[in-house]
């Protein structure tokens, strides 16, 4: 077993549930121990209660940071770290102009073998322990993607991205052809340590009726796996999808005739969604991770986070890397306060405590990932640990604060990867110091 000892911040609660302003929506602990056995919380109270019936324990104690759970990433795109910071387009002229030429690299297998360890070491650098990832157009790639990620033992449930229209040649694949790569690849890793598979059409733009047809026979095939993909993230997009599928009452339904849409579906951005959309991913129990620095990047639009909530849609947050501008969720979470700011009336004035809930619980349950989201007894422990380096503006913030809800916002605003001091997952340290002092 493992005793911390900590400051501790975390959400157990639905912030979005109650008074986002009610302190009692972010739970704070100044001196709080946990116990960790096999990688889960079996303890969790004032370190005095829990000193007193481990007397003889060592304890770790990391009262010079701030404990905080695992960060949760719900989009995001593996074979795009080196594309990151193109900016100043809109979605269909960035996907043509940069993303889509470096995906197609990544058929290169030792190419692709590099660009995962730099996208698994981003994610730990960030403090990200768990994430849904869109993988490689590439079988091979996305092995290779499964195999760094098993490395750390992060929690990553990715799959084999396929289109059959409207991309670069070398990025198509016949629909049966995709139905029998998925397969294959979810019976390999779906449930093997951590992974978890998801089946993954690009987006409707780029998949016909047929290969849809063929991702549900895909997911079918391998029961539990997931399922992603984009919708309503450009007016460009939406009226090219609507062109496309003419028999579709809509974007969502394009997923939704092809029975793709259920409670372990995640679509990514939904910025141009109507209220009958919003109904039918409800009802389906379907979740819409928003990316706010990619919609920003992309001059995308302002994500209706309200009337998200306001339909019971379950919302997280993803980076979109390599559309977002970086692997941090503070960052992301920021973003998200900035955004529904600009909306006004019909923006969520969101505080802290719901910032964290969103990369963090809210993630998880979006994800379906009972196990992780919160430092509760019973939880895995998928933690971090910031302690800002001496004399940086958040260092400054921090040490005048008075009070856990201030010390989070400033967290939001400042923090940044070399903040992120120390990564576990499952119980395990998988980095101390942002890396600067791997693991492994
Ligand atoms: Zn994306």
């Amino acid at each position: 077993m493992t005793l911390f000892r900590a400051r501790a911040l975390d959400t157990p609660a639905d912030p979005f549930a109650a008074d986002p302003r009610d302190p009692s929506a972010l739970r704070a602990g100044e001196d709080v121990g946990i116990v960790v056995e096999d990688g889960t919380i079996t303890e969790r109270d004032d370190f005095a209660v829990v000193r007193e019936s481990h007397a003889g324990e060592a304890v770790i104690d990391l009262r010079d940071g701030w404990l905080l759970p695992g960060l949760i990433d719900t989009h995001l795109h593996y074979p795009q770290v080196r594309a990151i910071g193109a900016l100043g387009m809109p979605l269909l002229e960035w996907l043509e102009r940069c993303a889509l030429p470096e995906e197609q690299r990544l058929a290169d297998p030792d190419y692709a073998s590099d660009v995962a360890g730099e996208f698994v070491r981003s994610l730990v650098s960030a403090g990200t322990t768990t994430a849904l990832v869109f993988g490689s157009h590439f079988p091979v790639a996305v092995d290779a993607l499964f195999a760094e990620a098993e490395r750390y033992g992060l929690r990553i449930t990715s799959g084999l991205v396929v289109s059959d229209r409207g991309l670069p040649e070398p990025l198509l694949v016949d629909p049966r052809r995709a139905a029998s790569d998925q397969a294959a690849l979810a019976a390999r890793w779906h449930g093997a340590g951590r992974a978890r598979y998801a089946v993954t059409p690009r987006f409707s733009y780029s998949a016909s009726d047929a290969m849809l047809d063929a991702c549900a026979e895909a997911a079918a095939a391998v029961p539990g796996t997931w399922f992603t993909s984009h919708v309503n993230e450009n007016p460009a997009e939406v009226a090219e999808v609507g062109r496309l599928f003419p028999h579709a009452e809509h974007y969502v339904d394009t997923y939704d005739r092809h029975g793709l849409l259920g409670p372990r579906s995640v679509l990514a951005h939904n910025v141009h969604a109507s209220d009958a959309e919003l109904a039918v991913l409800a009802a389906a129990g379907t979740g819409v991770a928003h990316c706010p620095s990619s919609n920003s990047a992309l001059g995308s639009g302002l994500f209706p986070m309200r009337r998200h909530l306001a339909h019971g849609v379950a919302v997280a947050l993803g980076t979109d890397v390599g559309a977002g501008t970086g692997f941090s969720m503070f960052k992301e979470g920021l973003q998200a306060c900035f955004m529904q700011g600009l909306l006004g009336a019909e923006g969520v004035p969101l505080s802290a405590a719901q910032l964290l809930w969103l990369t963090t619980r809210g993630g998880a349950r979006a994800l379906g990932l009972d196990e992780v989201g919160d430092l509760s007894v019973g939880r895995q422990f998928d933690a971090i640990c910031l302690r800002p380096r001496t004399g940086t503006t958040l260092d400054i913030g921090l040490r005048h604060v008075d009070s856990a809800t201030e010390a989070l916002s400033k967290i939001f605003a400042l923090a940044g990867d070399p903040d992120v001091a120390d990564v576990w997952v499952g119980g395990e340290q998988i980095a101390s110091a942002g890396l600067r002092r791997p693991i492994r």
